[in-house]
């Protein structure tokens, strides 16, 4: 089988029973679980023209498997989310080792006892790791500013040095902000290891999807009850009702081809779009991303170089190392950090968490809170800095919260799920044997 592509216009609502706005990780966990748990028929409608989300990745002209919106290597201690995800492919395992390029020479990042050999030389960096292992204890990791409190001369030295080296213009550049000046929980994001630890990520399950995440979106939308159109945006579709025509008034219902909807959307976009910012623009970061393939076999020491005290990118990736992809070639790809001024040309990739922004998005929210079939979920639609096992996790659950409130409301639901299930094994039997004769 194959995903089910449509065209929203020639859509007849009457055949569908619920609706997901993205192809992301949220949409599309959201599809297939609303399709088989429930015998759903979903529409996924996608502004892209691709599923995938920000996972989208494809072969470039010279070969190469590429990313298209970010390097993206999965990592979770959630077993369930894991377990969840291996239905629709096998993985790779491959733990993310990142290098620091500070003036020439490279650093492990995260900042660890190997980094501190690096910086100081052994002798003054054995007096660091001492201090550091008294201060938190063998294989801890803390945050920058937990060094940073730190009244030990020693470490604040050490403390300095992190900032100044690793964070400062890094977040600078990324964020248009010192580290001071952004979300704890995005800085924390990093730590210093007092360990040698160097992989990027701790969590028990690293990896990438073994033919590439498309190749999973596309077993994961390859449902009978699911259909996707592409190139599709809520907004144009949408029809929205609101209670009154005050600017807070909370929406009443939506329409799709001129009917009031009543089962389920999950909405996986960002939320200002959808009422056309009438509040101001949620503030994001976006990105742009600067391809260069080498007729070499390696172009870095590791997967990715972060560049934390020069040139205008944050870093640049290598897939090979991720994608595990033999060839005698190789791409790389650089990352400018951009704000985020045109929704028309950019994609808003980084949520920029403050109190001030929380806000505005619950303000967005609040016009949604009544509206009992509206279900938003993701990292656009959270305003939220989502990991993806963040994000299928927070999905599942919601689905779990979309099919109680369905059971709820559809208490003979039962013999048409048995119905339909009966139905859709009959024709999946018959295609197999098809294809097999
Ligand atoms: P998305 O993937 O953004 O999907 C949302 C989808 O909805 C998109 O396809 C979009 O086109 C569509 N959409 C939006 N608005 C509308 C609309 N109005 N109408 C119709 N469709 C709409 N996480 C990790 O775990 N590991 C990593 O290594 C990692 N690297 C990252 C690197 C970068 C540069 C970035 C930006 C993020 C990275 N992430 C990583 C986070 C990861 O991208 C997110 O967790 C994931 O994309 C969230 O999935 P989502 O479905 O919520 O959002
Ligand atoms: N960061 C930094 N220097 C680094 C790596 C990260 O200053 O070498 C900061 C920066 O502010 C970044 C944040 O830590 O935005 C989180 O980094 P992470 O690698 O988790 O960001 P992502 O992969 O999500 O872009």
């Amino acid at each position: 089988m194959a995903v089910n592509y449509g065209e929203y216009r020639d859509i007849d609502m009457n055949g569908y029973d619920t609706v997901v706005v993205g192809a992301g990780f949220a949409g599309a966990v959201a599809a297939r679980e609303l399709a088989e748990r429930r015998e759903l028929r979903v529409l996924v409608i996608e502004k892209r023209d691709h599923i995938a989300g920000n996972m989208y990745d494809e072969h470039d002209e010279a070969g190469i498997l590429v990313h298209r919106y970010g390097p993206h290597i999965f990592h979770t201690e959630k077993q369930r989310v894991f377990s969840y995800l291996r239905q629709f492919s096998g993985w790779i395992v491959y733990q993310h080792r990142v290098l620091a390029d500070v003036h020439g020479t490279y650093l492990p990042v995260p900042f660890n006892e190997n980094s501190l050999e690096i910086a100081f030389g052994e002798e003054r960096a054995a007096v660091l790791i001492e201090k550091l292992v008294a201060a938190f204890g063998k294989d801890s990791q803390v945050t920058l500013h937990q060094l940073q409190a730190q009244d030990d001369p020693d470490l604040k030295e050490a403390a300095d040095y992190v900032y100044e080296n690793v964070f400062s213009y890094y977040t600078q550049k990324q964020w248009g902000l010192s580290p001071d000046e952004v979300d704890p929980e995005v800085i924390g994001r990093v730590p210093v290891r007092i360990s040698r630890d160097d992989r990027y990520f701790r969590e028990a399950y690293q990896g990438l999807p073994v033919f590439g995440y498309t190749k999973l979106f596309e077993a994961m939308l390859d449902h009978e009850n699911i259909t996707v159109c592409l190139g599709t945006e809520a907004e144009s579709v949408f029809d929205l009702e609101f209670a009154t025509e005050d600017a807070d008034s909370p929406v009443a219902a939506i329409k799709l081809h001129d009917m009031a909807f009543t089962g389920p959307i999950v909405y996986t976009g960002p939320l200002d779009e959808l009422f056309l910012s009438r509040f101001g623009r949620l503030p994001y970061r976006s990105l742009d991303f600067v391809y260069e393939t080498y007729d070499e076999e390696r172009k870095l020491p590791c997967g990715t170089v972060n560049y934390t005290v020069s040139e205008d990118y944050t870093r640049i990736t290598e897939f090979k190392y991720l994608t595990h992809q033999q060839a005698p070639n190789t791409t790389i790809m650089k990352e400018y950090s951009r704000a985020y001024v045109d929704p028309d040309e950019q994609i808003p990739y980084y949520a920029i968490l403050n109190d001030e922004n929380r806000e505005l998005h619950g303000r967005y929210r609040r016009l949604t809170e009544t509206l009992p079939n509206f279900y938003p979920v993701g990292r656009l639609a959270e305003y939220r800095y989502y990991d993806m096992d963040d994000v299928v996790e927070a999905s599942l659950d919601r689905v779990s919260a979309i099919v109680e409130d369905w059971d709820a409301a559809h208490p003979d639901w039962g013999l048409t799920m048995a119905a339909r299930r009966a139905q859709r094994e009959e024709r999946e039997e018959r295609a197999r044997k098809g294809a097999l004769a």
